[in-house]
């Protein structure tokens, strides 16, 4: 098994400067998630999602007309009524822990912490709310409730669709994934959530059985890799230095042999480029 941690910021901010964690800031039920300026009648999510495939990398207003709300928090589930979102994000000294295993197929994810209040208690030295004070379900409550589901009873699996922030603006599709598991654990004294998900592959709309073969190059890349990549190739396409439509990409292709984890085999190029290389191959 390979273990990867990664730790990530409980921060999930627009581009305007708004913040708020994985959880609602306030300890009540969520409000209703604000809408994304979009010209009325066009949105479709299914539709809109369905471009983007694993390691495209996206600017956040791209994301949000895709999911069709400005995110707030890092933990939606089924949002508006569609698939759930979960949002992961790399930052030096981040207070959430979690991590990627088995060759990228698996994501260990952990759960929100309470809301920080005033002369409340320090949320990192609280147990993990499962539920609101009035009763109703956390998001903690809701993906633990829908992984139970599935394991008590045989009822499918969640659909979870990742996206990671690998800077400010600039956010990376992880692909859907399907929530298998849950659990607590009690690092120090605290019960934490910790969350399950399988890599699924893209878009199970329009891709809906995806074959193993196809996985291959989708595989998970450490955020840490993505990262540096996108800092070594400048944000920009490594062959044409466009900064539109960019995907990562493994320059040896993970089924032949070639590594996710080495940032010397991935590059940044853009889709046409992609394609371009693709033909090439084989
Ligand atoms: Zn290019």
């Amino acid at each position: 098994m390979n273990s990867q941690p990664l730790l990530f910021l409980r921060v999930m901010s627009g581009e305007a400067g708004v913040t708020a964690g994985r959880a609602s800031a306030v300890p009540a039920d969520p409000p209703a998630p604000r809408v994304c300026r979009r010209p009325a009648g066009v949105y479709n999510p299914f539709v809109l999602t369905e471009g983007f495939q694993p390691g495209d990398v996206i600017s956040y207003t791209a994301m949000c007309s895709a999911i069709g709300v400005n995110l707030q928090r890092g933990m939606n589930f089924r949002l508006r009524g569609s698939d759930s979102i979960i949002l992961m994000s790399v930052r030096p000294g981040a207070p959430y822990a979690d991590r990627v295993e088995d060759e990228g197929k698996i994501l260990i994810y952990e759960g929100h912490d309470c809301a920080r209040t005033v002369n409340g208690p320090d949320p990192k030295q609280t147990d993990q709310p499962e539920y609101f004070p009035g009763g109703s379900l956390t998001q903690n409550g809701l993906f633990a409730r829908a992984a139970r589901r599935y394991k008590e009873t045989g009822a499918p699996a969640e659909r979870v669709r990742v996206y990671e922030k690998i800077r400010s603006g600039i956010w990376v599709c992880n692909g859907l994934f399907e929530l298998i598991d849950c659990w607590t654990e009690e690092p120090a004294g605290r019960r934490v959530f910790k969350f399950k998900l399988r890599f699924a592959g893209t878009d199970g709309h329009r891709r809906p059985t995806v074959a193993p073969a196809d996985l291959e190059d989708d595989r998970l890349i450490p955020s840490w890799v993505k990262l540096e990549v996108w800092k070594r190739d400048q944000g920009r396409c490594r062959v044409c230095g466009t900064t539109s439509g960019l995907h990562f990409d493994h320059i040896i292709p993970y089924s032949k042999g070639g590594s996710s984890k080495n940032p010397a085999n991935i590059q940044i190029l853009c889709g046409r480029h992609n394609l371009a290389k693709g033909d090439n191959i084989e």
